[in-house]
């Protein structure tokens, strides 16, 4: 079984229940145990202006699918959550981005690990830090304690719900 953090968000639809069905959806997944969830985030949206605020999260996997699976297992959870594909970081009821996978790296046409945005978002980083025991070193030999100090969070409040994981 291999370690794999997932970030979910959402902000169209009633972003909570979207984050909640995800998550079960995660827990559903074959060969596969969903370890962990962080709590609920909010976030100011990056991307086109007007847009409604996101609600963040990362979950901790467990496992035997590989990361292209893994990925096509993902697509198809925001798909049935009517994920639409618009305008570039446009509003969206589930998005779900692979960050971390093992050791993991690699780049090709579908699938970039780690996640190439991971560093620089507050959104990703706090949450990450929060269902880490150890302070967690990406690949390159950064770690994410240090990138989350780097990373003033100033749009991001965490609202302090739990995601239910049973
Ligand atoms: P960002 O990647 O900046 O968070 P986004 O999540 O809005 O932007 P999407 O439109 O959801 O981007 O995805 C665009 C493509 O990114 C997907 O079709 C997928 O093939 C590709 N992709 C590359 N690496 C990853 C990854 N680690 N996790 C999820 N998708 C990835
Ligand atoms: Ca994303
Ligand atoms: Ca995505």
């Amino acid at each position: 079984m291999n370690p794999a953090y997932v970030a979910l968000g959402s902000n169209l639809d009633d972003p909570a229940a979207q984050l909640r069905r995800a998550i079960r959806a995660l827990r559903d997944l074959p060969q596969t145990r969903l370890e962990r969830a962080s709590s609920i985030y909010r976030s100011t949206a990056v991307g086109p202006p007007g847009q409604p605020d996101y609600l963040n999260a990362v979950a901790l996997l467990h496992t035997a699918l590989p990361p292209h699976q893994l990925l096509d297992a993902l697509q198809a959870i925001e798909r049935r959550q009517g994920r639409e594909r618009g305008e570039r970081w446009g509003p969206r009821t589930l998005d779900l981005d692979l960050l971390l996978y093992a050791e993991q790296v690699l780049q090709d046409e579908r699938l970039s690990l780690p996640h190439p945005r991971l560093a620089e978002r507050d959104f990703v980083l706090y949450p990450l830090r929060e269902i880490s025991d150890t302070n967690l070193v990406l690949p390159d030999g950064r770690d994410i304690e240090s990138l989350a100090r780097a990373c003033p969070g100033n749009s991001l409040v965490n609202t302090g719900c739990r995601l239910n994981t049973d």
